[in-house]
């Protein structure tokens, strides 16, 4: 293996979240042949953010430093990397599974003629071959993939995979990426960015949460789901398809890119458990799933799983709490 390189994605001075998973992961797949990976960061004035992932055990970490990679865009972040990945073929380089990184990596993928991974939850040993697992069909399935031919294989990781606390620390030299900034072009004017939730409800304060997932069918199919979060005194929450769906304001969002929540109760209805949902609530102390798919992978996490239509279980539900409470 002649190396593992781990792009980093930051915003407002920040490392983001899957930055520091995306280095505990370089770290361990650069272990297996007894070397350390190492980092690169894109962007301007990276001076805190390089010390910042300095201090993790890592080889280098290589800057490139310019105006025009101030903000992100595909054709600048592509043409910064380009030239340095040409140079050093790095055998696995890897990225957070990210908006930005679906829409640059395969663009830059074709165009040093490497092969793209995306998604990867985990990597393992099988027959002297390092293999990949990725899910499919909605997360019911883990593929295993193994990379033909020689690298680069460029990897997204997906969010929650690795854990960002098993980034080894220690004190990484920081050099510029072998790249001449004077030719980079962004090729597209960001014109700002806005911030979507002004009043955010802080979802990790309750108790208990009542979360909607797709299988809810439309906005129109809430009022039974609402009724019993009355009686139970909880908030609802919801997998990102509701909200994307414009059924319900985008506060409520659980999962990678939104809220982390760990109630006492939460209540899965009609979400499958895809791996950006669980990472924003596994860590609950009772999770109870309705779902009408038996396979359903949030039933791997679930101490307490119903099996059929939640339109029928949840009224059912009501129905026996009010009973109870006479
Ligand atoms: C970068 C990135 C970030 C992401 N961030 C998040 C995030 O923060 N949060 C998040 O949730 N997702 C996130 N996602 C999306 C995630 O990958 C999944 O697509 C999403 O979680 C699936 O939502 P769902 O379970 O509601 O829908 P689906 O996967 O479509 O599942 C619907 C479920 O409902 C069940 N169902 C259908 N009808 C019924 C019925 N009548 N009764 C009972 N069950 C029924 C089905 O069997 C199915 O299991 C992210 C994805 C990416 C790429």
């Amino acid at each position: 293996m002649s190396g593992v390189w781990v792009v980093l994605q930051h915003r407002d001075g920040k490392l983001h979240r899957g930055s520091r998973e995306a280095i505990a992961a370089g770290q361990q797949l650069a272990a297996g042949s007894g070397a350390k990976a190492t980092a690169v960061l894109l962007g301007e004035g990276l001076g805190a953010l390089a010390a910042e992932a300095a201090a993790c055990d890592l080889a280098a970490v290589r800057t490139a430093d310019s105006p025009v990679l101030a903000a992100y865009t595909p054709g600048a972040y592509t043409a910064a990397l380009l030239p340095a990945l040409a140079a050093a073929r790095p055998d696995y380089v890897l990225f957070p599974h990210t908006y930005q990184s679906c829409e640059y990596v395969p663009a830059l993928a074709r165009a040093l003629d490497a092969t793209h991974l995306p998604e990867a939850i985990a990597f393992e040993e099988m027959d002297g071959a390092l293999v990949f697992r990725r899910p499919v069909l909605e997360g019911k399935l883990q593929a295993r993939v193994r990379v033909k031919g020689d690298g680069p294989v460029l990897v997204t990781l997906q969010s929650g995979a690795f854990q960002a606390d098993g980034c080894v620390a220690g004190s990484a030299p920081v050099s510029p990426l072998d790249v001449d900034l004077a030719t980079l072009v962004a090729g597209r004017e960001i014109v700002g960015t806005e911030q979507v939730a002004a009043d955010t409800i802080d979802l990790s304060k309750a108790a208990v949460i009542l979360a909607v997932g797709r299988g809810v069918g439309g906005a129109d199919k809430l009022a039974p789901i609402e009724e019993l979060a009355r009686l139970l005194g909880a908030e609802i929450g919801a997998s990102r398809p509701v909200i994307d769906s414009g059924w319900l304001p985008r506060d409520r969002q659980i999962g990678s890119s939104g809220q982390t929540v760990a109630p006492k109760l939460y209540v899965a209805i009609g979400i499958s458990g895809a791996i950006q949902h669980l990472v924003g609530m596994k860590a609950s102390s009772v999770i109870v799933a309705v779902n009408k798919d038996a396979g359903a992978p949030i039933f791997k996490v679930a101490h307490y799983g119903v099996v059929g239509d939640l339109h029928e279980v949840v009224p059912a539900l009501t129905a026996a709490i009010r009973e109870l409470r006479g």
